[in-house]
């Protein structure tokens, strides 16, 4: 049996334990898969630093690109779009991996499934200890839903598919109908930079990111916004953006409480808020219940999202690279015995994404 080395996660504000650990031959509808690249997300640092809780011991790092080893016997044989998967193939895959039959599979929220495998999250079983990027290894579980990436995505494009696209793909189309809608995105970290790409992408009117680093704000306009602006410019910026009635559609990507406290009244009538970077507790936020009746508004969350979302996660990259500047928006990498360095850069707010390989 080989062995696979892995950063293992005990506890928050200890260093992650390097050791090898056994790799399995993948059974059933198991597939194994060497990893290629995995991308640090806002949520491994949370876990790290102690903000959210994950179980451990664990391997963490779930945005993963990896490279087909060995397809258990009943392994799907296509992937999501049902192009054939075999040894060598380079693949990604959702994040949760789902029984297709329980209470959430039922109501079109596989992401939640009552006996899913979550990659980059999960406390060791043996025999499945490689479940997440910070690994040389990774076992998929029966149920991933794995998607074929085309060669022409490089790896700094493509390693963040199945966390932060992904799930600005789920975010969008919780927003309803984009083309010819103006649109506010609050924070321009890699999810509110992908957002603006994909407003951008299918045709909104109107992109305003909000953001109060400036530098974010450039990268903004770069990557498809139209108005990129200081957070106590966004009543204004809506108003005239929209000559009048307010935004369609306001994603809230940054988990700042005061953000949703200014997003929802510069909606219009019958506007949509979509919340998806609240995933640690905060305070509790104001809202008017009058307003929401009297302007029809719409409230959505969003958390993860389902292996559609992440097809079109992947159609997307292939259409925004080259034309918006994805690949300045992961970096630098260090390989997978400096994972302590890679964490330590993943906190300097220049870097969106921080790059571990193998
Ligand atoms: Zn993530
Ligand atoms: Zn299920």
């Amino acid at each position: 049996m080989n062995s696979s080395l892995a950063a293992i996660f005990h506890e928050p504000s200890q260093p992650l334990e390097l050791r090898n650990v056994a790799v399995p031959a993948p059974i059933g509808g198991e597939v194994l898969v060497r990893v290629l690249g995995c991308t640090l997300c806002g949520s491994d640092l949370h876990t790290v630093s102690g903000r959210r809780n994950s179980p451990a011991p664990s391997v963490l790092g779930h945005e993963i690109v990896g490279e087909i080893v060995e397809l258990g016997a009943s392994a799907p044989r296509h992937d999501l779009a049902g192009a054939e998967l075999g040894v060598g193939d380079r693949v990604t895959w959702a994040i949760v991996a789902s029984c297709g039959d329980c209470f959430y599979c039922q109501r079109e929220l596989p992401q939640k499934c009552l006996h899913g495998v979550k990659y980059g999250h999960e406390q060791f079983v043996a025999r499945r200890e490689l479940t997440g990027g910070l690994a040389e290894y990774c076992l998929l579980a029966p149920g991933t839903a794995l998607v074929k990436l085309p060669e022409e995505l490089p790896l700094e494009v493509v390693c963040p598919a199945n966390c932060a696209t992904a799930t600005v793909a789920a975010a969008l189309a919780a927003a309803g109908p984009i083309a010819g809608r103006t649109v506010g995105i609050l924070g321009a970290g890699m999810l509110g930079l992908t957002a603006c790409a994909m407003a951008q992408l299918r045709g909104a009117a109107v992109v305003i990111a909000v953001e109060p680093n400036t530098e974010r704000r450039e990268q903004a306009l770069r990557c498809g916004a139209t108005h990129a602006i200081a957070p106590d410019e966004l009543v204004a910026t809506a108003a005239a953006a929209s000559a009048g009635p307010g935004l369609d559609v306001v994603l809230e990507l940054s988990g700042a409480a005061a953000a949703f406290e200014t997003a929802w009244p510069v909606l219009c009538i019958g506007g949509t808020l979509v919340l998806v970077g609240a995933v640690f507790p905060g305070p509790p936020v104001a809202i008017s219940l009058e307003q929401i009746v009297r302007r029809n508004l719409t409230l959505r969350g969003v958390h993860n999202y389902a292996p559609k979302d992440l097809l079109v996660a992947v159609e997307f990259l292939k259409q925004a690279h080259g034309r918006f500047p994805l690949q300045e928006l992961v970096g630098p990498w260090y390989p997978l015995k400096e994972v302590a360095q890679a964490f330590a850069a993943a906190r300097n707010p220049r870097h969106l994404r921080v790059g571990v390989r193998n």
